[in-house]
């Protein structure tokens, strides 16, 4: 078993599209472990996505990531991070393939529907910037 933490981001939570993502995972064999709606501070948003401060896109992703509320959620079963990513589709939802959450709720690629872990090392990390163990089941 392994976990990995989703993110739906602003954009998918203003259109209004949180249960239909989130049934995405469970018709897949993802279990929500975990899952809260939050709106990230400024701070929350810098210090989750300090990998990328470098990036020339860092700033809007930041204003982008505090613009509404998003609910974090940990999903847990086999193979969880990739099969995450594979449900999510491409960084731009373009390129993403049919059928991806990606191509068929987001708009481009600041506004991309999801966020998910990109390797269970990381997934610890982010799993634990939103939840404690207890939170989890
Ligand atoms: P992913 O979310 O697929 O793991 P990255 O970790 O590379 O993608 O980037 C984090 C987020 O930063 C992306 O989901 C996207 O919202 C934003 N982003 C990535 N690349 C770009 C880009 N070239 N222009 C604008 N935003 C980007
Ligand atoms: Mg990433």
């Amino acid at each position: 078993m392994e976990r990995t933490l989703s993110i739906i981001k602003p954009d998918a939570v203003a259109k209004g599209v949180i249960g239909k993502i989130l049934d995405r995972f469970e018709s897949n064999g993802l279990k929500i472990a975990a899952t809260r709606k939050i709106q990230l501070s400024r701070a929350d948003a810098e210090a989750f996505y300090a990998v990328h401060s470098e990036r020339p896109f860092f700033g809007d992703l930041v204003d982008f990531m505090i613009s509404g509320p998003v609910v974090v959620s940990v999903l847990e079963g086999e193979n969880a991070v990739m099969k995450n990513r594979n449900l999510m589709g491409a960084t731009n939802p373009k390129e993403a393939e049919a059928g991806t959450i990606r191509a068929d709720f987001a708009e481009n690629i600041d506004a991309n529907a999801v966020h998910g872990s990109d390797s269970a090392e990381n997934a610890a990390i982010e799993i634990a910037f939103f939840f404690s163990e207890r939170e989890i089941s």
